[in-house]
């Protein structure tokens, strides 16, 4: 920790902190400047109690940590890139991955008729959401385990691996017995006994960024994966909210390349929640593309107009094969397959 104390400071006053600090179980090193003096202190703070109290003596200007707050996600952890396996596919690798189909799993019909529809595009994973995080209890909830269950046909059928949400703890075991990624939504984002309960399941975890979440928070809850011996975890920006009103969220673009820069775990990029509108779904996918993103997670609905959930933000199967035809150049561009 570097504490920085106030100008003009006394020496009794500085020898009180001294005294603080050694008292905590640090090691002092104190650097006199001309306008002010800085103390470094040394020791683990996961042992000892922390410095930050020093913040409230009236001679201290500020406590700075000198170490990051995550480990395990960081790149100074796992320089090389992680590569994450979900059944045959490989997310982080050479091969850029899109993950597509409904926001919400409806019907049999619906489901397998996208499900053909994007893989014949070119996706390589099936989302689907069974369990639904509604704003409101009076909205469609999802099918719950009937919603499963056509997921695991779909997968059967197309041979596609299947991503889906984790909205309970008391579900975990059940979710992971149907789904090849487990999704935590950004309603959740922080809510650490899930993120525990769907790191001991195994499965890969995609995280998605909390609607307000800042990027040290998003990877301190990314340590909650890590941290319980699941290794597989993906970052999935989604947007955040911010003043403006034309899109549902502002998809954040710069966590990409920080993401990619503090930590070795893929980053997924999820346009369909970041701009709640289907017609800038493309723009936002070749964006996220150029800007370093590992997967695409793309809502698609064969009638938007009748769909349960997010109707506005969903392409149809057209719209869909358009798109990965227009990103394939992109893709190749950034050294991609
Ligand atoms: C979703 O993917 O349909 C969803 C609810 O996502 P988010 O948690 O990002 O809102
Ligand atoms: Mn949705």
């Amino acid at each position: 920790m570097i504490i920085v104390l106030k100008p003009k400071i006394s020496r009794p006053q500085e020898n009180a902190v001294l005294k603080e600090i050694k008292r905590l179980g640090y090691i002092p090193h104190i650097m006199r400047g001309v306008a002010r003096t800085v103390i470094g202190a040394i020791g683990d703070e996961r042992t000892h109690q922390s410095l930050e109290t020093l913040t409230a003596w009236p001679q201290v200007e500020t406590v700075m940590p000198v170490q990051k707050r995550y480990k395990l996600v960081s790149r100074e952890a796992h320089p090389s890139n992680s590569v994450v396996h979900a059944g045959n596919v490989a997310i982080g690798g050479k091969k850029f991955q899109v993950m597509a189909g409904p926001c919400s799993v409806e019907s049999e019909k619906q489901l397998m008729s996208t499900a053909l529809a994007v893989q014949a595009a070119g996706a390589t994973i099936l989302r689907g959401g069974a369990f639904k995080p509604r704003t409101s209890p009076y909205e469609f909830q999802g099918l719950g385990e009937k919603g499963l269950k056509l997921l695991a046909k779909a997968r059967r059928e197309t041979g596609m691996p299947v991503i889906t949400e984790l909205l309970s703890e008391d579900h975990a075991e059940m979710v992971a017995e149907y789904a090849d990624i487990l999704q935590i939504g950004t309603r959740n984002a922080q809510n650490f006994q899930l993120l525990i309960a769907a790191a001991k399941t195994g499965k890969p975890v995609l995280l998605k960024r909390g609607m307000s979440m800042r990027i040290e928070e998003w990877m301190l809850a990314g340590e909650y994966v890590l941290s319980n011996e699941n290794p597989n975890l993906l970052f999935c920006e989604r947007g955040i909210r911010t003043f403006e009103t034309y899109t549902r969220n502002t998809l954040d673009l710069s966590a990409i390349p920080i993401i990619k820069l503090e930590s070795h775990c893929p980053v997924v990029v999820d346009p369909s929640q970041g701009a709640g509108r289907a017609e800038l779904v493309s723009a936002m996918c070749k964006g996220a593309v150029a800007m370093g993103a590992d997967a695409l997670l793309v809502e698609v609905h064969p009638h938007p107009a009748d769909a349960w959930s997010d109707g506005a933000q969903q392409v149809t199967p057209a719209a869909f094969a358009r798109l990965m035809t227009e990103l394939k150049p992109l893709i190749t561009a950034v050294g991609r397959t």
